[in-house]
């Protein structure tokens, strides 16, 4: 094999290595845009939350107004009744419960009292919260937009090496390349392991020394007995 091969064969392995580090990188983005989609999309929950919460204590604020209001109305019947009451009995039993009535609304004010300190409470956070969510969807906005720009150019970069294989392939000898795709296709990484202190880098073995003082020789491209690897020895 001459060293034109050769240099042609690392070439094509330096790009197939590019091409699987950026397949890689692209398939990962999607879910990373995905998860940042969510993660704003919980942000924006937290002040429907928020708001939902104010109206569930509103909503129970006006219960408690209309509870007051039917025991106003019971006191009045109460007090219509005692006006004509009869025996001493009855209007002890009328003013027991007029006075409950009166414990009852003023319990009730206690409470819808607590209820409007929460609703103010929570209506003085909303502001504040809405600046702080708009800034993290804000920067989210930006990180997702910095992963679609990566996106576009890992895919430009990808069709770049996609062509400049093409080209490569095209100067390469049918059998070479075919040799090459059949290593490929058993390491499933690198294809041409260097040749370090008689070693092999693609599984670590050493090589017998047949094949190494023949590497050393021959411009043959020879294969590592092992792992089956092309076998590159720098200093030819
Ligand atoms: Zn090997």
């Amino acid at each position: 094999m001459d060293s034109t091969t050769v240099k042609n064969l690392l070439k094509l392995q330096e790009i197939d290595l590019e091409i699987q580090s950026t397949t890689e990188k692209l398939q990962s983005l999607p879910t990373k845009i995905e998860n940042l989609e969510k993660s704003k999309e919980e942000e924006t929950y937290k002040l429907e939350n928020l708001k939902h919460r104010v109206k569930e204590l509103e909503f129970a604020k006006k219960e408690k107004e209309l509870d007051i209001q039917d025991l106003q109305e019971r006191i009045k019947k109460v007090e219509k009744a005692l006006e004509k009451v009869k025996t001493n009995e009855e209007y002890k039993n009328l003013l027991r419960e007029k006075a409950r009535a009166e414990e009852s609304i003023m319990e009730i004010e206690d409470e819808i009292i607590n209820l409007m300190e929460e609703i103010e409470n929570l209506k003085n956070q909303i502001p504040q919260l809405e600046i702080e969510i708009n800034r993290k969807v804000q920067e989210i906005d930006y990180q997702i937009n910095q992963l679609q720009e990566e996106e576009k150019n890992l895919q430009q970069r990808l069709e770049q090496l996609k062509s400049n294989r093409e080209e490569l392939v095209k100067n390469l000898k049918p059998q070479d390349y075919q040799q090459y795709e059949n290593i490929k296709k058993r390491v499933k990484s690198k294809v041409i392991a260097i040749v370090q202190d008689s070693t092999c880098s693609g599984c670590y073995m050493i090589i017998p020394p047949k094949i190494f003082s023949e590497l050393l020789k021959t411009d043959k491209m020879l294969t590592c007995p092992n792992c089956g690897r092309y076998l590159y020895y720098e200093n030819r």
